[in-house]
């Protein structure tokens, strides 16, 4: 399965290569218009490249914040006090990971009503 450059479900047919010179840059598979835009403009700036890590470091940046709200509604922050912010990171990614691999297996077998 092809995935999307931008957020892993499966690519659908929306592809972008810069300058349309595949000879030169490579091609990248998207999922919707939204992340071929999203793609896109990326790769304009970027000289053809789409680089997720700049924007995944940043996106688990501001998830800490989602977080530590929850934790602290939940009265749970105290817990969590003596963790470093790489510890705080690797929950996240764990999270995120885990809820991407479901997603996309339940999509392979088809499972999601749609
Ligand atoms: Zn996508």
């Amino acid at each position: 399965m092809r995935t999307c450059a931008i957020c892993g479900r499966e690519a659908r047919g929306f592809h972008y290569t810069h300058q349309l010179r595949p000879d030169r840059y490579p091609t990248f598979a998207f999922c919707s218009m939204r992340c071929l835009d999203t793609g896109g403009a990326i790769a304009r700036r970027n000289k053809g490249m789409i680089d997720k890590t700049d924007m995944e470091k940043r996106a688990i940046k501001e998830a800490r914040q989602f977080l530590a709200e929850v934790l602290t509604e939940l009265g749970l922050m105290a817990s969590f006090h003596d963790c470093s912010a790489a510890e705080i990171d690797r929950i996240i990614e764990a999270c995120i990971d885990g809820f991407q691999d479901a997603m996309q297996r339940q999509t392979l077998n088809d499972d999601v009503p749609f």
